[in-house]
């Protein structure tokens, strides 16, 4: 075996054993040659296993309010920046949510995520959001997840009384590209929405959007700041170029580059699920099979907020061919 491959089963074996890896190891892993890019993948897929099982977890998403959002995210079909030519909507009655809700559960999905395409919530519409995830709660029952933008700490606690089990709130890219992808609110209005949400008593999930024409070195800043929020969950979307937005003609990441993302964040966050987000049919040829052996154990599934996706059935199926369960 040569020196990098068992540097890199070290290092494995370390995480397995409960220790952290310091920030230079971690660089060294992420900048690896694309030679030994499937050890690394194959090292996170061990740590993966031993942490996680066989286990896949599924989420589904409900677009709760839909376009005309106020703020200006260069990758967003639904900011009113942009003419995208999406249709939109306001809030919707309880009842159609919770009739998605109890599909997305005899469907098979863990979560269901209401997500909100505007900066923060008004007051009216948070109480109407709140109805909307007490409905669930009595006549559904699947694990409640927000991603509704800036919250005040008492919107927070009262998501906690709601027993919604974790808020979405994610930092896109690393600091120093945030102000070319968004001048509308700052990286650090984000992180103090996740700090806010840490308090109340809610789970975090946070990542960004890969493929935005980051640098790799910027992709390495975003992985550590997502890491220093200790989320319980990552997400990572690959871009889709939407018509209409200022990145509709950004080329695709090559998929070394998003293994890298995937495997390197597994060593860092060795317990909490790293779920293949936004773009992950669109990007990938192969719906994510090889990320959920490098690293990944979790998907969105049944489409996203602006466009469709793979069914639940279908994406069981891909799970199951590879020997992991949801
Ligand atoms: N408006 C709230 C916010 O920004 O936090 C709620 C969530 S926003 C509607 C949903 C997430 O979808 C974004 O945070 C972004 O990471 C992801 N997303 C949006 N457009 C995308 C695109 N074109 N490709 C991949 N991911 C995208
Ligand atoms: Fe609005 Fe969220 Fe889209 Fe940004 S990502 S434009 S805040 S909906």
């Amino acid at each position: 075996m040569s020196e990098k491959c068992e540097l890199i089963s070290k290092y494995r074996d370390d995480v397995v054993d409960g220790k952290k890896l310091t920030r230079s190891t971690i660089s060294e892993l992420f900048n690896i040659n694309n030679k030994f890019l499937l050890n690394l993948s194959d090292a996170a897929n061990y740590i993966t296993r031993h942490f996680h099982g066989s286990k896949v977890d599924i989420e589904e998403l409900a677009n709760i309010k839909k376009n005309f959002c106020s703020e200006d995210c260069t990758f967003c079909s639904q900011s009113a920046f942009f003419n995208t030519k999406i249709t939109g909507y306001e809030l919707p009655p309880p009842e159609e949510i919770v009739e998605q809700a109890l599909n997305a559960k005899n469907d098979g999905a863990n979560s269901f995520c209401l997500v909100a395409a505007w900066r923060e919530p008004s007051t009216p519409d948070f109480e109407k959001v709140c109805a909307i995830i007490e409905e669930i709660n009595k006549k559904v029952g699947i694990s409640v997840e927000c991603s509704l933008g800036f919250l005040t700490d008492k919107q927070a606690k009262t998501l906690k009384k709601l027993q919604v089990k974790r808020y979405n709130h994610n930092l896109e890219t690393s600091r120093s590209k945030f102000p070319e992808i968004c001048t509308t609110h700052t990286y650090d209005d984000r992180v103090k929405t996740l700090k806010i949400a840490r308090n109340a008593g809610l789970e975090l999930c946070t990542g960004g959007i890969i493929g935005l024409g980051e640098t790799r070195k910027q992709r390495e800043e975003l992985i550590f700041e997502i890491s220093e929020l200790e989320p319980e969950e990552v997400t990572v979307n690959m871009l889709v170029p939407m018509p209409g937005t200022p990145l509709e003609l950004q080329t695709q990441l090559d998929i070394t580059e998003i293994l890298r993302v995937f495997s390197t964040l597994r060593f860092l966050l060795p317990e909490s699920i790293i779920k293949i987000s936004g773009g992950r049919e669109v990007n990938l040829k192969d719906d994510g099979q090889k990320l959920l052996v490098s690293g990944a154990n979790g998907i969105i599934s049944a489409g996203y907020l602006t466009m469709g996706g793979n069914t639940i059935k279908k994406d069981t199926e891909m799970i199951n061919e590879l020997n992991l369960e949801t």
